[in-house]
C-alpha cells in the first residue's frame, strides 16, 4: 500500500435512537473507503453523548466537552431525541449547542433522486430534481430569545423573538451566492416571507439586493416561503439553490427531503466556513425510535453525509467515488424500506462495501 500523506480527525457522536446504528454503517463505509483509496486516512473517536447519559448526568455535554470537540478536524453527527425526554431540551442540549458553540452558521441540504428510486412527484425522476439548500444556523427564528410571563394564568403570553443582524444575514448570503455559482447552472432562490415580516425579512431582502451585485454571473430570484412550497412540487427543475433562513429553510428541506423519496437518504452540514472550529455533519432524520433496534434503518443518508464530510475536509475524489458506489447500489434496486426495497442497514453497507472494493 502507499504511504499514507494525510490523517483527518473526525469526533464521533451517534446519540440517539438509529443514530448509533446508521454511525456505525457509515464508519464501516469509510475505513472501507480509505483502505481501498490508500491517499489518506481517518482516525475516529467516539464520544458517548446522548439522552442516555442525560438522563443519568442531567447533561448532554459534560463539562470541557466542547474543548475536547475542537481539536477534531470534523464531527459526524447521529441523531438527537428521545420519547422520555422533551424535543427543545434535547435539541438544544446537544445539537444546537455544538451549532452554536462552533459558530456553525452556515446549514447546507443537498437533496436529489437517487438512480433507482422513486419520488412522490408522479413526473419526476432521477436527475429532475437536484437542490441545495442554504439555511442561516445561528440566528433568526430559532435565536432562542423570548420568555413566558404569568406562567400557568390565563392571561399567561409567551414571546419568540426572531433576530435578524445584518451581519448574520450578510454572511450567509454571500456563502449561498458562492454555493450557487460553484454549481454548473449558477441558479440562487432567496426565499422570505417580507409581505407578512415586515422587519427582518425585508432587511434579508435589502442585503440580498447588495450581496447579489457582487456575484453578476448568478441568475437570482426571490420568492415568499408560501408560494416557494407550491413551485417545489409543481416545478421543480425551475430550482437548484435555496437560501432561506432557520425556520423556512428548515421546513422547505423537510419537503425537500419528501420530494425525493425519503427523510432517510438527505445529509446535513453544519459549517462554519472561517474554518475557525470544526463543522458538523449529520443525515437529516431524527433518531427514529419507531424502527430503533430492527437493523432497518436507511444508513445512505450517512452515506451522503459521510460524503459531504470528505469534501469538506478535501479529500473530493473519494467522496464522488463513495456517492457512486452509493448510487451503484440503489440503481441495481438494493434497498431499504422507506425506498420501497427489503435489503436491511447491514445489507446495503455491505452491497456499498463491496463496490467500493469494485471501483478501486
Ligand atoms: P426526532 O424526534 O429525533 O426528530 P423522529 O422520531 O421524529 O425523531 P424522524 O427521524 O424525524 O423521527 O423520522 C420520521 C419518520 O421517518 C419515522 O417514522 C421513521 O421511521 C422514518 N425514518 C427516519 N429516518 C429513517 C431512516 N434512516 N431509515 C428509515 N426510516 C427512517
Ligand atoms: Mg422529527
Amino acid at each position: 500500500p502507499m504511504a499514507v500523506s494525510r490523517t483527518h480527525s473526525v469526533a464521533l457522536i451517534p446519540a440517539d435512537g438509529i443514530g448509533p446504528e446508521v454511525i456505525s454503517a457509515g464508519v464501516q463505509v469509510l475505513e472501507t473507503l480509505t483502505k481501498c483509496d490508500g491517499s489518506f486516512s481517518l482516525s475516529f473517536k467516539h464520544y458517548d453523548w446522548s439522552s442516555g447519559t442525560y438522563k443519568a448526568t442531567g447533561k448532554y455535554i459534560p463539562d470541557g466537552g466542547l474543548e475536547q470537540l475542537k481539536k477534531h478536524d470534523a464531527i459526524l453527527f447521529g441523531a438527537v431525541g428521545a420519547p422520555d425526554v422533551p424535543d427543545h431540551i434535547s435539541l438544544w442540549g446537544l445539537r444546537l449547542a455544538i451549532c452554536q458553540g462552533f459558530q456553525q452558521y452556515a446549514n447546507v441540504r443537498p437533496t436529489k433522486i437517487f438512480r433507482g428510486t422513486e419520488s412522490p412527484l408522479r413526473k419526476a425522476e432521477h436527475g429532475d430534481l437536484d437542490w441545495v439548500i442554504v439555511r442561516e444556523n445561528s440566528e433568526g427564528e430559532y435565536a432562542g430569545q423570548g420568555g413566558r410571563s404569568h406562567r400557568g394564568h390565563p392571561w399567561e403570553t409567551a414571546t419568540e423573538v426572531a433576530i435578524f443582524s445584518r451581519h448574520g444575514i450578510d454572511r450567509i448570503m454571500r456563502f449561498a451566492f458562492e454555493t450557487a455559482q460553484k454549481r454548473p447552472r449558477k441558479l440562487l432562490t432567496v426565499v422570505t416571507k417580507s409581505n407578512a415580516q415586515r422587519n427582518g425579512m425585508v432587511l434579508w431582502d435589502e442585503v440580498a439586493q447588495e450581496v447579489a451585485k457582487e456575484y453578476p454571473d448568478v441568475k437570482w430570484d426571490k420568492m415568499l416561503v408560501d408560494a416557494m412550497t407550491c413551485r417545489m412540487v409543481l416545478d421543480p427543475k425551475s430550482i437548484d439553490t435555496i437560501v432561506a433562513s432557520n425556520l423556512h429553510a428548515d421546513i422547505l428541506s423537510d419537503l425537500a427531503a419528501a420530494l425525493a423519496g425519503s427523510i432517510g437518504i438527505a445529509p446535513t452540514s453544519n459549517l462554519d466556513p472561517s474554518r475557525q472550529y470544526p463543522s458538523m455533519f449529520e443525515p437529516i432524520h431524527g433518531s427514529a425510535f419507531d424502527i430503533t433496534g430492527q437493523g432497518v434503518a436507511n444508513p445512505v443518508g450517512t452515506f451522503w453525509t459521510a460524503s459531504e464530510m470528505l469534501i469538506w475536509l478535501g479529500e473530493e475524489e473519494a467522496a464522488k467515488i463513495m456517492m457512486d458506489a452509493v448510487e451503484t447500489v440503489t440503481g441495481r434496486g438494493l434497498m431499504t424500506r422507506d425506498l420501497g426495497g427489503k435489503a436491511r442497514t447491514q445489507d446495503v453497507t455491505e452491497a456499498v462495501c463491496e463496490e467500493l472494493v469494485e471501483i478501486y
